[in-house]
């Protein structure tokens, strides 16, 4: 699947840049567009703020003008902190996320566009976009670092487009117990603690239930019910070493 284009509006730091570039690769976008950056491009220390993600940078495209930048684009998103006053619609990042996948899915081209690290992006250019993105951030806070606002959307639309799966997993836990391996593991420990001595005869029942109780909320694995019947038979040998009772 396509993924949207990033667009960066006179960016000025070289880390900001890097990071950018970073944190779209972590998510899988790859097309970066810088409008203008102020200080000219390529930057000194661009690349070492990428970490590995310079395939990111090699590939970005400058422009001169806003316009130029998105003039391709069928839908583009404008990501701010501040309220504009605009009539436009206003999206939390997933929601404008789930609809820039359904977009992306008929083949379009979406754009997101990010301001400029002082004073974020002009009303003029929140007016080229069809929508507003903005965080649910604190009031008192409201003003992301750029390459964090570009990472939490990249997160946002990797989780929508549904290519959000995990790396790795646990699967190489144990399987978890079946009812067979515990209903016989409750049979030894109650076997070995009244061998023991262990339960009040008239309270065997009700603290045999208790226990079982707390074995169960330990969810065991398959692993967990065979050590743990180990650990009995070792508890339950009695006389020299590893002699059985
Ligand atoms: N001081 C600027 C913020 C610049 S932060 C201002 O007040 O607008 C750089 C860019 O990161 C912003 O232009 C915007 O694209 C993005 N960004 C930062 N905080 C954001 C937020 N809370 N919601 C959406 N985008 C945000």
């Amino acid at each position: 699947m396509t993924a949207p284009v990033v667009i960066l509006v006179e960016p000025q730091l070289a880390e900001n840049i890097g990071m950018t570039a970073r944190a779209m690769a972590n998510f899988g976008l790859s097309e970066l567009r810088l409008v203008a950056p102020k200080n000219g491009w390529p930057k000194k220390g661009v690349r070492e703020a990428a970490s590995g993600a310079t395939y990111v940078l090699d590939g970005a495209k400058v422009y001169a003008t806003l316009p130029e930048a998105i003039g391709d684009l069928h839908c583009v998103l404008a990501t701010t902190a501040r309220e504009r006053g605009q009539m436009k619609r206003v999206f939390a990042p997933e929601d404008a996320m789930t609809a820039v996948a359904e977009r992306i899915g008929r083949g379009e081209r979406v754009g997101l566009m990010f301001g400029r690290e002082r004073v974020g992006l002009s009303n003029d250019e929140v007016s080229l976009a069809d929508a507003i993105v903005t965080f649910p951030v604190t009031e008192e806070f409201p003003s992301l670092n750029l390459a964090q606002a570009v990472l939490l959307m990249g997160y946002e639309w990797r989780r929508a487009a549904g290519l959000a799966t995990l790396r790795f997993s646990g699967e190489l836990l144990s399987p978890p117990a079946t009812r067979e391996a515990l209903l016989s593991l409750f049979a030894s420990l109650e076997e070995t603690l009244t061998g023991a001595g262990f339960y009040p005869p008239e309270k065997r029942e009700i603290i045999a239930r208790n226990m079982r109780d707390m074995l169960h909320r330990m969810a065991m694995t398959e692993q967990d019910v065979r050590t743990f019947r180990g650990a009995l038979r070792a508890l339950s040998r009695r006389g020299p070493k590893g002699e059985e009772p």
